[in-house]
């Protein structure tokens, strides 16, 4: 057969490692890259060749200078090629947790990169020229904001609420609404965490409604606290009934056992004073009586991945002093993102304008119209005229669980197929065009179509995508 005649007949006639790396273009790679790496490329087209080989596929053509050259290339542009990526978010989801929660204020960023260039206090008390304490750098600020007696800092939420039952009620029980045993998303379930800090779960109530003499009945000897769990992705709706923290809070102090919430979003502020559905806030919880408060850095705070832990000092020192406390720390760029966030809060009247995610939170509907009805037109020629390009109201979401249920006006575009039949095919095509975009948009499918959502859309992403959009036409 004539394609035959271009095979490779042997192994041997692949190059050496030792004579790639002799080739005069070479010396510009490994200059760039380094000797290690240009190595490593050529070892793995090298391999892909003799892979073809035995695919009876390798072809004279493949060995040619030029060829080889680009395989190389192409090796060298994977290995060094980011795969954390920028991705820009039109889901609709403020807080996207797969998409990294919170975006960062500015100042957030500058200390961050601070932090990162030059060694900091992490643990060194500047007065005393002694060791310190990391949580000190910002227990005071939290205090502040929260009104709590003490704070500590740990990993996430998660670890937060772990720490928080291994140390307070090992080999003990904990007192939970049954409407509260949530699942959070991942690997995050109420049951599971307290097995694994070592904790007996004491259920009580029903799924929906559940009542002051529910707690009351299961306390007895081994019962080490009394916790609230904020459902944060799902609300019970109708004929329900819950406990609040005040009540469960004195009742709690009658049997000298403390009552905690695991906040999850855990505000600082008053949300509907900004427009946003209501939200209970930590100081609200710490000033009913909660004794402890567990919350995310990167939630409704809108900082960085953390999980605060606020309360009354006793316990907070308790927490601090668990072993496990060292494995949960959080590192210097972390609490220097989060002391920058929590200087933000300090100025309420500067919040919605800076702190990012307050600000996408709130964003008039008007300027996102704007911009949708900006990219509509490129995004039309982009996506072709099988489909019909809408520009029109939708409704964003906060996300990582809060406020589940209530939902922001925003508005985007809309991709409908005008072919007839497989809609869902082609959405689902397109939003793997989307994804494959130089800098990837995320969009939500939804009714057989693809929805993008400007709410969170920033002006330089905007630029980027304008210039995407042209390029690839
Ligand atoms: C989000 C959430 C958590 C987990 O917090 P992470 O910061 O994601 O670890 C725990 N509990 C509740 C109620 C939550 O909403």
């Amino acid at each position: 057969m004539a394609q035959e005649k271009h095979l490779v007949p042997t192994l041997a006639a692949l190059p050496s490692v030792d004579k790639l790396l002799q080739q005069e273009w070479m010396r510009a790679r490994i200059e760039e890259f380094g000797q290690t790496l240009v190595t490593r490329a050529i070892r793995q087209a090298l391999d892909e060749l003799r892979a073809r080989f035995m695919r009876q596929a390798l072809k004279q053509l493949d060995l040619q200078p030029q060829q080889l050259r680009s395989l190389i290339d192409e090796k060298l542009g994977e290995l060094t090629a980011s795969r954390i990526q920028k991705v820009i978010n039109l889901t609709g989801t403020v807080l996207h947790t797969n998409l990294g929660r919170a975006l960062l204020p500015e100042s957030a960023i500058q200390a961050v990169t601070q932090a990162m260039r030059n060694p900091v206090n992490l643990e060194y008390d500047l007065s005393t020229g002694r060791r310190g304490d990391r949580d000190d750098l910002i227990v005071e600020k939290i205090c502040a904001l929260t009104g709590a007696e003490d704070a500590t800092v740990v990993n996430n939420n998660a670890a937060a609420v772990f720490l928080l039952l291994n140390t307070l009620a090992q080999d003990r029980e904990v007192v939970v609404s049954r409407g509260e045993l949530v699942e959070i998303g991942g690997s995050f379930r109420i049951p599971d965490i307290m097995a694994r800090a070592g904790v007996r779960l004491h259920e009580v109530g029903t799924t929906n409604r559940t009542h002051l003499y529910d707690y009351e009945q299961a306390i007895n000897e081994s019962t080490a606290m009394l916790m609230k769990v904020h459902c944060s992705n799902y609300e019970v709706q109708g004929f329900s009934k819950e406990v609040d923290i005040a009540q469960l809070a004195a009742l709690g102090a009658r049997h000298d056992i403390p009552a905690t919430v695991d906040l999850g979003s855990g505000t600082l502020i008053d949300m509907q004073s900004y427009g946003l559905p209501d939200e209970p806030t930590v100081q609200q919880n710490l000033a009913k009586g909660a004794q402890v408060v567990t919350f995310s850095g990167d939630k409704l705070l809108g900082g960085p991945q953390a999980g605060l832990i606020v309360g009354d000092k006793s316990f907070i020192q308790r927490i601090k002093s668990n072993p496990l406390k060292r494995m949960l720390r959080v590192g210097k760029m972390t609490l220097a993102a989060l002391e920058a966030v929590l200087d933000l809060y300090q100025q309420p009247e500067h919040l919605v304008q800076r702190l990012t995610t307050l600000r996408y939170l709130t964003r008039s509907d008007h300027e996102i119209k704007a911009q949708a009805e900006r990219l509509q037109p490129l995004f039309q020629q982009w996506a072709g005229a099988q489909f019909e390009l809408l520009s029109q109201p939708m409704h964003s979401q906060i996300g990582s669980g809060a406020l589940p249920v209530e939902s922001l006006p925003s508005y985007g575009l809309c991709f409908r197929y005008r072919g007839a039949g497989r809609a869902n095919q082609a959405a689902i095509a397109l939003a793997e065009r989307l994804r494959n975009l130089s800098t990837p948009v995320i969009g939500r499918l939804q009714q057989q179509s693809v929805f993008l959502d400007m709410r969170c859309l920033t002006p330089e992403q905007e630029a980027d995508l304008v210039r995407i959009l042209q390029h690839s036409q």
